[in-house]
């Protein structure tokens, strides 16, 4: 075990395993390109140790060069990608082949796609040392594959967690036997995103709540903001396809955190599935969901409240209220007979002082530890 900045890592891959991967993909390359003078372009900065091993057993005729982008996720408004370090010259006519240290969701690897489309190379491969199929969007071909791994935080062999770690020869994993994942169960205006807002603070956990996810897309106007107002207007459920792939969007986004709060999520069994599948393959899992129980009469009180400032249209009709009750007692309340039977269900009164409420979620969330 090793720690890095608050967190500690746990043995992933030998330096053996790495160094298959290496000569694996060199020897790919070498079958197709041998006869030509390819360049091969690192990604900066966690692409430079596989670089320099790779070159090491590509012993062909080649060029070497890097390219670095900005941090920035995806293209600017005006479509220009960011570099810091930019493509090499004279590139017309040749072959490009991508060295990556890790493709995960695919972002970095549009913004390559990107940057080579605009020039004039022959031809464009991409080799990755690193390979997490689970969550990559699969927009382009990876030509070339060192090692296959699943979804989860890795470190060393140039990979870095907030930039250390990268001189490790081997490859870490954090190590998430400490996590803590909560879900807040309970119907709309039960208390779920204020008592969330709390208990993260508390706990240091990431707060997720779908339905703040939505309403940012609909105020951004994004794809995603406009699927999903109609349903919200009416205070239907937004499909699960939908949903789900938001919902790991956010989780992906966070791959650091010690824990996460699901608030409104999972709200159907197909979520609750997707959710239990999803956390397992990174080695993960809801270690509670914890229900905020309060009568229906005083919680449509409180929404019609709520409305007033808020200016949520769903909150505003106690015709739409009542349509989310109905939704949330034939879809989200069987959900409490799943989390039954794995032990995992809680039952707290929502009724009382907010830091009341606080406390009696914080005496459930104390016994996991
Ligand atoms: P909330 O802010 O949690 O009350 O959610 C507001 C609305 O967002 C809901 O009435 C649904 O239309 C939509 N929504 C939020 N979470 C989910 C979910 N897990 N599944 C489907 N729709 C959701």
């Amino acid at each position: 075990m090793i720690k890095l900045h608050d967190k500690v890592f746990k043995p992933y891959l030998s330096e053996e395993q790495i160094l298959g991967g290496v000569k694996k993909i060199a020897a790919e390359i070498a079958k197709d390109y041998k006869d030509e003078v390819p360049i091969f372009v690192g990604v900066l900065n966690g692409a430079f140790m596989f670089v320099s091993d790779f070159l090491k057993e590509y012993q062909h005729p080649c060029q070497v060069s890097f390219v670095r982008l900005s941090s920035y996720q995806g293209l600017t408004s005006t479509g220009i990608v960011e570099t810091l370090l930019d493509v090499p010259d004279n590139i017309e006519g040749r072959s490009i082949i991508i060295l990556e240290d890790v493709i995960d969701t695919g972002r970095t690897l549009k913004q390559l796609v990107h940057l080579f489309s605009q020039t004039n190379a022959k031809e464009f491969k991409i080799a990755s040392l690193f390979y997490k199929s689970e969550i990559y969007n699969g927009e382009y071909a990876i030509d070339y594959v060192g090692l296959e791994i699943p979804d989860n935080f890795i470190v060393g062999y140039g990979l870095d967690y907030n930039e250390l770690g990268r001189n490790l020869k081997e490859v870490y994993q954090l190590n998430q036997a400490n996590m803590i994942n909560l879900v807040l169960f309970g119907k709309p205006g039960a208390g779920k995103g204020t008592q969330a807002g709390y208990l993260k603070e508390k706990y240091n956990l990431k707060h997720i709540s779908t339905g703040d996810v939505f309403r940012y897309n609909i105020k951004n106007e994004t794809e995603l903001g406009k699927l999903a107002q109609s349903y919200m207007d009416r205070g239907d459920l937004v499909p699960d396809e939908v949903t789900i792939n938001m919902l790991k969007d956010e989780v992906e986004k966070n791959p650091e955190a010690a824990g996460f709060i699901f608030d409104g999520f999972p709200r159907t069994a197909a979520q609750a599935e997707a959710l239990d599948n999803f956390l397992q393959s990174k080695n993960m899992m809801v270690n509670a969901t914890i229900a905020l129980e309060a009568d229906d009469d005083i919680l449509v009180a409180r929404l019609l409240e709520r409305g007033k400032d808020s200016g949520r249209p769903d909150d505003q009709d106690e015709g739409k209220i009542r349509n989310r009750f109905d939704e949330y007692n034939q879809k989200t309340a069987p959900l409490r007979a799943y989390y039954e039977k794995q032990g995992k269900f809680h039952s707290v009164n929502g009724i009382g002082e907010i830091e009341e409420i606080t406390e009696r979620l914080s005496s459930v969330v104390e016994e996991l530890a």
